[in-house]
């Protein structure tokens, strides 16, 4: 049972009437209000007039990350800033951060998406829910806020960090919903079996994660230890944040919330537009944003859409869970290799704790790649030759999925530092430049 059946189970014909009406007055809007946009037609020689069908996005230019730091901090904002009742931007890990100006009116969609998102993993009205998101200028606190408000939730804000409290609040206040990233409920499920805590006789049932990538291993993992149904919620600052895309029961595929996003697939090399089905980098177009509408912009998330009936009655698009993201890419012995299937092929072996660091190096010409990984309690205390043969199976596992060598580095246990936010599993020694 969706939020808003009349949009989440729109009929496909409708559904498509109603993006192509949105499209075309955000095209209009962005034409007459942003000069970069209007610029950027131009230059391609297309009138926002000449868009006649859905299909004719092919034609107009794309938006990257760049275009937005160029444009800090307002220089894509659309409306006067008297009209903007928030502000939220991006951790610049590097260069300038991302802005996300919201009218009044954006911060109400924005507020049904995640409510929609919020509902479909199975948070009710009256509900209490933990949200250890980072609260601030990081969309995730405040976006899974304001979902939650919407529902009719008991919202408990702790934040991220101070994992004991955390566990304490979810043993006093007893929770139903979690909400954090994968890598910190990782790190709250570990923190609770050195407190003696047994998370999975606590009333938490439902964890909501997103914000950073996680593969259906990680997910396993999660739903084990804690004893909670791990479910999804997709987004990106340059959307709105969480909400643009979200798993529901089928835990099969997150529906894109397709009246406020269009989404394609293409080739990320020759950004031609592929067929359903096959996998490429992610580009959404905003539908009914205002103060910051984003055309055909390159996510750099690779995965693949689906369309089909799905169990849970939605008609929305699915995408697969985000495969890795084309910068994420490195070619080792001239094998393409994300992070992600590293990630799975090491929770395969049994000795090793979900807790690890790629680090990526350059040998001559070639990438190299070295991955860190800890022992499970008693591996490594168990001597030398037990930990050569931990190392040795690993390497052979990767070696005979992938076809590459790999060096394996077995680390005593909890010598990694936690996560209580993004977690840091790619360390990129290659000279820059
Ligand atoms: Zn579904």
């Amino acid at each position: 049972m969706p939020w808003d059946d009349e949009f989440e189970c729109m009929p496909l014909e409708k559904l498509q009437r109603f993006q192509l009406k949105k499209f075309k007055e955000t095209l209009d809007w962005v034409y007459e209000k942003i000069p970069f946009y209007r610029k950027k037609f131009d230059e391609k020689g297309i009138k926002p007039q000449a868009v006649k069908a859905l299909e004719d996005i092919h034609k107009l230019p794309m938006t990257i990350k760049n275009d937005l730091r160029d444009n800090y901090p307002f220089g894509l904002c659309a409306v006067p800033m008297n009209q903007v009742v928030r502000i939220h931007a991006s951790s610049g890990t590097t260069g300038k951060p991302i802005t996300g100006p919201y009218t009044k009116e954006d911060l109400e969609q924005w507020t049904e998406c995640m409510a929609r998102n919020l509902f479909s993993a199975g948070i009710r009205p009256g509900d209490m829910i933990q949200n250890a998101y980072g609260h601030g200028l990081f969309t995730g606190g405040l976006g899974f806020h304001q979902g939650a408000v919407r529902l009719g939730c008991t919202v408990v804000p702790t934040g991220s960090g101070m994992t004991e409290r955390q566990i304490t609040l979810l043993k006093d206040f007893g929770a139903k919903a979690l909400f954090c990233t994968p890598s910190y409920a990782l790190t709250i499920a570990e923190r609770a079996e050195e407190m003696k805590v047994d998370i999975r006789s606590l009333p938490v049932s439902i964890g909501v994660f997103g914000a950073e990538p996680w593969t259906i291993g990680i997910r396993d993992e999660i739903e084990h230890r804690m004893g909670i149904k791990a479910m999804e919620a997709y987004g990106l600052t340059e959307l709105s944040g969480p909400g643009v895309a979200f798993d529901c029961e089928a835990q099969d595929g997150l529906h894109i919330n397709e009246d406020h996003f269009l989404a394609e697939i293409v080739d990320p090399v020759t950004l031609e537009p592929l067929p359903l089905g096959e996998k490429g980098e992610l580009i959404f177009t905003s539908l009914q944003r205002r103060a910051m509408p984003m055309i055909r912009y390159r996510t750099k998330d690779i995965t693949r859409f689906r369309r089909e009936t799905c169990v849970c009655g939605r008609t929305f698009l699915k995408m697969d869970k985000i495969f890795g993201r084309s910068d994420d890419m490195l070619i080792i012995s001239g094998v393409n290799v994300f992070p992600s299937q590293i990630e799975a092929l090491l929770l395969d072996i049994q000795e090793v704790e979900p807790q690890y660091v790629l680090v990526v190096g350059k040998k001559g010409h070639l990438d190299h790649l070295a991955v860190k990984v800890e022992a499970k309690p008693g591996v490594i205390e168990a001597g030398e030759q037990k930990k050569a043969e931990v190392e040795k199976k690993i390497s052979n596992h990767i070696r005979g999925m992938m076809g590459i060598g790999v060096k394996i580095e077995l680390l005593a246990p909890k010598t990694i530092t936690r996560s209580e936010g993004k977690a840091m599993r790619v360390i990129d020694q290659r000279p820059k430049g």
